[in-house]
C-alpha cells in the first residue's frame, strides 16, 4: 500500500484501463464518503495486489501531467492510504514497514534536497524495533502517548508542521509514538510529490506512448466531466486557446468578443463548456464581467449590463459551478443536444456544420486552416453529418490527433490539446 517500486510484467490494455477507471471511481466515492455505492470489481483494489499497484502507479504517472489533476488524485489516494492505515492489523503493519525497507534498499540513492528515502527508512526501522512495535500495536496505546519519540526533518512533514501537530527543534520535527499513522501519511504524500518532481520521472512516456495517451485522454475527459479543472483555460489565455475550440464554441467566443453579449442559452452552454475545459470560477467571473461591462452592439438581443446586473450575473455563474441554489453539477451539452436545438434568427449557438452556409463556415474556420485545405474541406463538408464533418476538421487542423470521433465540444478541445 506504500508503493515505491512499480510492478513489472505485462498487462492487457483493456485490463489496465479497467484497473485505472475502477480505482478512480472508488477514490471518488471514498472522497465523497459513499463507498457503499461502489459496484466495481474489488479485485482491482486488493491491498498489495498487482492490480492495486498498477492502478496506483498508472494514475500517479498520468495525473502528473497537470498540477490540478495531480492534486486531485493525490488528495484521494492519501485518503485511501489513511483509510487502510486506520484498519491495518499488527501483522499487516509489520509487513508494510518491512516492505518499505525492502523497496528502499532496492533503489539507487536519490540526490534530493530533502532526503525522503532516508527518513522513511529511519522511521520504518524505528517502528519495527521490538519494544516500539509492541507498544504502538497495543490495544491500550493512547492517542496522546509520548513514550517513544523520534526526530524527522521538518520539511518532510509539512502538513503536520502546518497544523502545529509537532514540536520543532533545530530543524527537526519531534514526533511521538501516538502519531505513527500521521507520520506515515505525511511521508507518503512527500514521497509521491518528490517523485513527481524528479527529473527521472517518466513523463515523456505519457506524451509519446500511444497506450498512455489513450488512457490519459480517457482520464482527462472523465475528470473534466466531473468538474475537475485541467488548468488550461484562464481569462488571459482564452483568445489563444479559443483557436483550439470546436467551431460551435469558437463562434460563441468570437461573437461575445464582437458584440459583448450573448443570448441566454448561448451564454449558458458556452459557460458550461469553459467550466468543463478547466476555467476556474474567478476567471469565469472576470471574463464575463469584462465583456458585459462594455457597451453592447445594437444588433445584440441581450440588454444586460454588468454595472447594473453584477449580482445577478455572479450568482448565475456560481450557480453553473454548482455553488448556489440546488448546487447541481450542470454538464456542458454534447453534439447531439446542440444539433437538436431550435435555432431562432438571433441565436448565436448551434452547430456551425448544421446551421452555417459555406461562406459563414469559411469565415469561421479560416484562421485555423490554410486556404487550400479549407477550400478542399468545404467542398466535402456539405455531404457529411455534423459530427463527421467536425471530426474531419479536427484531423485537418491537427494532423497528429490520432483516432478520435467528436461527440461533444469538450471532447474536441481535449483531443486538440492532447494529441497522440
Ligand atoms: Fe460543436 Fe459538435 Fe458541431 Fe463540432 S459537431 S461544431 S463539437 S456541436
Amino acid at each position: 500500500m506504500f508503493y515505491i517500486h512499480p510492478p513489472e510484467g505485462q498487462v492487457a490494455l483493456h485490463s489496465l484501463e479497467e484497473c485505472v477507471l475502477t480505482r478512480l471511481e472508488y477514490l471518488e466515492l471514498l472522497y465523497d464518503k459513499k463507498t457503499s455505492e461502489f459496484s466495481g470489481n474489488l479485485e482491482y483494489l486488493l491491498e498489495c495486489s498487482v492490480y492495486d499497484r498498477i492502478g496506483h502507479f498508472t494514475l500517479r504517472l498520468l495525473t502528473a501531467s497537470s498540477t490540478d489533476f495531480f492534486g486531485y488524485w493525490l488528495a484521494r489516494e492519501k485518503l485511501l492510504f489513511k483509510h487502510r492505515l486506520n484498519q491495518i492489523s499488527p501483522r499487516q503493519l509489520c509487513r508494510l514497514l518491512k516492505s518499505i525497507i525492502r523497496q528502499l534498499k532496492r533503489r539507487d540513492k536519490k540526490e534530493n534536497s530533502v532526503d525522503v528515502d532516508s527518513a522513511l527508512l529511519e522511521v520504518s526501522l524505528h517502528y519495527l524495533q521490538a519494544d516500539v512495535f509492541s507498544h504502538i500495536i497495543d490495544r491500550n496505546h493512547s492517542y496522546e502517548c509520548r513514550a517513544h519519540r523520534l526526530k524527522v526533518d521538518f520539511q518532510l512533514l509539512p502538513k503536520m508542521v502546518q497544523n502545529r501537530e509537532v514540536e520543532l527543534s533545530n530543524g527537526y520535527a519531534v514526533v511521538f509514538c501516538s502519531q505513527w499513522r500521521e507520520v506515515l501519511l505525511s511521508l507518503f504524500q512527500t514521497f509521491i510529490e518528490s517523485e513527481a518532481c524528479d527529473t527521472e520521472f517518466p513523463m515523456e512516456s505519457v506524451l509519446t506512448d500511444p497506450r498512455l495517451i489513450y488512457l490519459n485522454r480517457k482520464l482527462q475527459f472523465r475528470l473534466l466531466r466531473d468538474g475537475v479543472s485541467c488548468g488550461q483555460l484562464s481569462a488571459s489565455n482564452l483568445d489563444v486557446e479559443s483557436l483550439k475550440f470546436p467551431p460551435c464554441m469558437r463562434n460563441l467566443h468570437t461573437e461575445l468578443r464582437r458584440k459583448h453579449r450573448l443570448s441566454h442559452f448561448a451564454r449558458f452552454y458556452y459557460s458550461l463548456f469553459l467550466k468543463e475545459c478547466g476555467m476556474k470560477l474567478e476567471d469565469a467571473v472576470d471574463y464575463w464581467k469584462n465583456e458585459y461591462s462594455k457597451p453592447q452592439l445594437n444588433a445584440s438581443i441581450c440588454s444586460h449590463k454588468w454595472q447594473k446586473d453584477a449580482k445577478k450575473f455572479t450568482y448565475s455563474i456560481r450557480h453553473m459551478y454548482g455553488l448556489e441554489g440546488s448546487r447541481k453539477n450542470y454538464r456542458a451539452p454534447n453534439c447531439n443536444a446542440i444539433c437538436m436545438q431550435n435555432v431562432g434568427p438571433n441565436y448565436e449557438g448551434g452547430c456551425p456544420f448544421k446551421e452555417f452556409d459555406n461562406r459563414s463556415l469559411k469565415r469561421l474556420l479560416s484562421s485555423s486552416l490554410p486556404k487550400s485545405d479549407l477550400d478542399e474541406f468545404l467542398k466535402t463538408v456539405s455531404r457529411l453529418q455534423p459530427k463527421s464533418a467536425c471530426t474531419a476538421y479536427l484531423k485537418l487542423s491537427r494532423k497528429d490527433v490520432g483516432d478520435v470521433t467528436v461527440t461533444s465540444p469538450v471532447e474536441f478541445y481535449l483531443a486538440r490539446i492532447n494529441p497522440s
